[in-house]
């Protein structure tokens, strides 16, 4: 078990930044409106992840460390129509079996929860204690106990990129939960909830968004897109400001950058890409999120119908503007 957590370990925590990914996921998961992450030293110091979602039953809550103990799939074909962001039940373990852990949670409003203590895979502590509704978990000291993995770490700076990228993402698929990030003790994003995605984009990207911004609404029978398409003089040196959004999660998809990039084409210098946030909303059906294990990679079942559709959509948009 100790080694099947520290295999499984590897492939799911990476580095900081894919333990930010997945507790955020499962604050999400779990109906948060109030998702604040915490980091110290790039994450490998400290990782908190404090939520206002609906908490773990106590007596859930060491459960939830043991393999494959996700609530999340309740039956085989559940796998075929995934509509949570988290499904293998392998986060925490793995998380608690290359670090120390600490959560509290509390799934109720009487003010008392759980505390749970884990360091390398090793329960030390699981008691009652006072906590408001919702999770809290303390990630400590991150691969000390697989220094070989410690050694790959990049700078802080670069894994405090690859966590601030992680929560623009969730924040943009998010618009209605409240995202607050902060390293060291700086605030570097701090997205207002209340689902206008026009703040999010303004608060992350710090452009005048109500003039820079269009909205896009457009739909077919299988397809509905919405979301802002920014105008070509907001266009930027890399593709770092091009999201889609689909079902909700945060995906790539070559084909879709493509699409998105011909419909600009004639507008954009080459080596400029354009600031456009696409939500897309389709039947579960039509799109393979089970692709990848990171699940940013997806498949679409009609691609090219899909691609055709966001082309043509963002172009007759960028036709209707002034320049
Ligand atoms: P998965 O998300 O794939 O189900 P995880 O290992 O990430 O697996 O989490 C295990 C279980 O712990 C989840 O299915 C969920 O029931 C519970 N859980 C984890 N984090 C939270 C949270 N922040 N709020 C409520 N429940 C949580
Ligand atoms: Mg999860």
């Amino acid at each position: 078990e100790h080694i099947a957590n520290q295999i499984a370990a590897g492939e799911v925590v990476e580095r900081p930044a894919s333990v930010v990914k997945e507790l955020v996921e499962n604050a999400v998961d779990a109906g948060a409106t109030n998702i604040e992450v915490t980091v110290e030293e790039g994450g490998l110091e400290l990782i908190r992840v404090t939520d206002n979602g609906a908490g773990i039953a106590p007596e859930d809550c060491e459960t939830a460390f043991y393999r494959h103990a996700t609530s999340k799939i309740t039956s085989g074909r559940d796998l075929f129509q995934i509509r949570s962001l988290g499904f293998r039940g392998e986060a925490l373990p793995s998380i608690a079996a290359v670090a120390k852990v600490k959560l509290v949670s509390s799934s109720d409003d009487t003010g008392l929860g759980r505390q749970i203590v884990i360091e390398g895979g090793t329960l030390k502590e699981n008691g009652e204690t006072a906590a408001p509704q919702g999770t809290d978990i303390t990630v400590r000291e991150l691969f000390y106990n697989t220094p070989a993995r410690l050694k790959y770490m990049k700078t802080i700076q670069t894994e405090l990129g690859h966590i601030s990228d992680c929560l623009y993402r969730q924040a943009l698929a998010h618009p209605n939960i409240a995202f607050t990030l902060r390293h060291n003790g700086n605030t570097l994003l701090q997205s207002p909830g209340g689902g206008d995605l026009l703040q999010v984009i303004a608060a992350i990207y710090g452009v005048n968004t109500s003039k820079g911004m269009v909205p896009i609404e457009a739909e077919d029978l299988d397809y509905r897109i919405t979301g802002y398409i920014g105008r070509p003089d907001l266009a930027r040196s890399n593709r770092g400001g091009m999201s889609t959004i689909v079902n909700g999660r945060y995906i790539r998809n070559q084909g879709l950058h493509q699409a998105i990039l011909r419909a600009y084409h004639t507008l954009l210098p080459i080596n400029r890409y354009p600031l456009v946030v696409l939500m897309l909303d389709m039947h579960p059906s039509l799109v393979d999120v089970n692709v990848h294990p990171a699940k940013l990679e997806v498949r679409f079942s009609k691609e090219p119908e899909l691609n055709g559709f966001v082309e043509s959509s963002i172009r007759s948009v960028l036709n209707g503007l002034v320049l």
